[in-house]
């Protein structure tokens, strides 16, 4: 009787073993306070602290939201989409920038009184 050796076992513990290295090689991950969350403004009102989407392996970000507000997207593809997004954030900033102004308009008056 031969003294069996489960190859399937040994091949398992090289392919830990490489693993392992790899991890080391990589060096220490960050630490997930460090991380950018995610802030969307969430259904109850607060932003939303999930850290923003990163692909595996990747450092960086793709969009700085998380997996549940968009992180996954990489945004419109067809030229249609594009223009219907270049038109949304065009409004968006119309809005803001009034926003801004009444602002500073209500601030002089409460200044000024
Ligand atoms: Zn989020």
């Amino acid at each position: 009787m031969g003294v069996g050796v489960d190859w399937n076992r040994v091949l398992r513990w090289l392919e830990r073993l490489q693993r392992q290295r790899e991890r080391m090689e990589r060096g220490p991950r960050p630490p997930k306070s460090s991380l950018p969350k995610c802030g969307a403004r969430t259904r109850a009102g607060h932003p939303c602290g999930a850290p923003a989407y990163r692909r595996p392996g990747e450092y960086e970000p793709r969009n700085g939201r998380c997996r549940m507000h968009g992180g996954l997207s990489t945004g419109p593809r067809t030229a249609e989409g594009k223009a219907r997004c270049r038109v949304a954030a065009l409004r968006n900033l119309e809005k803001a920038r009034s926003a801004v102004e009444t602002e500073a308009v209500r601030g002089g008056e409460a200044s000024a009184t």
